[in-house]
């Protein structure tokens, strides 16, 4: 039996609920303060006056694929052309050929080639969902493009042949994930794996090898075109372990606002066209049909309007099963007729707050006519959907500092504010990353402290609720702890 104490404990039961001490053993809480005062214990934890919360949890990230960006070469940093092709010159003659996070800064085929001709040179793109390569790249893939510029099936085409794993490099990448989510204070996370990288079988054995000696309560979307593998495999959905967790099924219902891919109501600024559907209505009703027959929920990616009113029609043509719910991944925009039929569906929404803070305003850019609304966080509360705080890692870093500002906040890079009116609380921000982000792990005793709750815990240096906004950018994770473990310290 453990004795944590000299802290405060908030418990997040309600906004101003705190005790002092608590007692856990194997892996849950068994008490706070006065009754427990008579146990006697095995280990004292001093948690030095710093403030102790439910552990803190990412909805929506890729854990593979954040392990990979911390193993490839990072080019976010550069936003203009000049700069990034200096670098670039300097990296190729390095024999690297590979680099992620680029900035649709126009650089073409032509630049690339310059710098490297006679083997594959390859910038993926922020977005994840798109590529800029050279000739060689579009000679061996037997791809055309004018610019080098390739998107959706043609870039994965490019990374399934230059980009190639065995399991012990999947093995490293979610080690490697792992360990620098714990520097965040995160505890667990609802990752899309299982298709893109060696597959359903490969993936979820590394997943497991890893968990085996690293505690991390992973929940894992199953991508729709392993969901066969998963039916033969006869496992079943939730619980695998007490770390590791199947989860609904991933589709992806439109494209991305950067790529213009993503549906909206009205066309695209200077475009005549409204993005894409990445599914024929026939293929996708069958499909949805087919995953009902598992008893299986969805998790779907929809950014635009008009592809999250299409969805809910669809979702409420084919609800699933009782008991369990769906999941909107993005909702990025919305009408209020949509967010009104979703009020009573059941369904939960991933949000990623800080899209604000790095999209906006060059978002705002693309549209012919403004959406009704655009990340309405507070809208969503107040129409009582259930929001979960995300990152999209490795699309933005996974740190739920950064998250809670911008929902909190909601400021732009000019310092203005996004919205007055769908900024969220300090105490709001803080749920999306723990109480909320549990529920769809269909756990009744995660995300909050409490008897029988798990014993996973984020210790900050200061009181959450009373973070002032330079706060959210200093490291204040002083310890993190899973099943009673501590994975971290700082
Ligand atoms: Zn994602």
């Amino acid at each position: 039996m453990i004795l944590w104490k000299n802290g405060f404990i908030h418990t997040l039961k309600y906004e101003d609920e705190i005790h002092y001490k608590m007692a856990t053993e194997d892996g849950l809480i068994i008490g706070f303060d006065d009754e427990i005062k008579n146990l006697s214990f095995d280990q004292e934890i001093d948690l030095k006056n710093n403030h102790l919360y439910p552990g803190f949890v990412d909805s929506h990230l890729h854990i593979v694929g954040y392990g990979q960006k911390l193993s490839v070469i990072d080019i976010s940093d550069y936003k203009d052309q000049s700069s990034l092709l200096e670098y670039l010159k300097q990296q190729v003659n390095l024999n690297h050929t590979f680099y992620e996070g680029y900035h649709n800064i126009n650089i073409t085929k032509d630049m690339l080639n310059e710098l490297l001709s006679d083997k594959p040179l390859i910038l993926r793109h922020r977005d994840y969902h798109s590529v800029t390569v050279n000739d060689f790249v579009l000679n061996e893939t037997n791809l055309k493009s004018k610019t080098g510029y390739l998107t959706e099936d043609d870039a994965k085409l490019v990374l399934a042949k230059y980009q190639t794993y065995d399991h012990q490099d999947i093995v490293d990448m979610i080690d490697k994930s792992i360990s620098k989510l714990y520097q965040y204070g995160i505890t667990g996370g609802h990752s899309d794996d299982l298709f893109y990288f060696n597959g359903y079988h490969d993936t979820l054995n590394a997943y497991r090898e890893v968990l085996s000696r690293k505690p991390f309560r992973a929940h894992l979307l199953m991508h729709y075109k392993i969901l066969d593998d998963y039916i033969k495999a006869k496992d079943k959905f939730l619980d695998q372990n007490e770390y590791l967790q199947l989860g609904a099924v991933k589709i992806f219902y439109d494209g991305t606002l950067s790529s213009k891919t993503a549906l909206l109501y009205y066309p695209y600024k200077h475009e005549d066209h409204q993005g894409i559907r990445m599914f024929e209505k026939n293929d996708l009703e069958s499909l949805v049909k087919k995953v009902r027959k598992q008893n299986l929920p969805l998790a779907i990616h929809i950014i635009g309007d008009l592809a999250l009113e299409e969805t809910i029609s669809l979702l409420k043509k084919y609800p699933p099963r009782k008991g369990l719910h769906d999941r909107i991944i993005h909702a990025s925009l919305a009408s209020l007729n949509t967010i009104k039929m979703m009020e009573h569906m059941p369904l939960i929404i991933d949000i990623q707050p800080q899209f604000i803070t790095s999209d906006l305003p060059d978002v705002l850019d693309l549209f012919s006519k403004n959406p009704e609304y655009i990340y309405p966080f507070k809208t969503f509360l107040k129409h009582h959907l259930t929001i979960c705080g995300s990152s999209d890692a490795p699309v933005e870093i996974p740190n739920p500092f950064l998250g809670m500002y911008a929902a909190i906040y909601r400021n732009l890079c000019d310092q203005s504010v996004f919205q007055e009116s769908e900024r969220l609380s300090h105490y709001e921000a803080l749920k999306l990353y723990t109480t909320y982000a549990n529920i769809p792990t269909y756990k009744a005793n995660r995300g909050l402290l409490d008897k029988g709750y798990i014993a996973d815990f984020t210790v900050l240096s200061k009181d959450f609720l009373k973070l002032e906004a330079d706060d959210f950018f200093k490291d204040l994770v002083e310890m993190t702890v899973i099943n009673e473990k501590i994975v971290y310290t700082k």
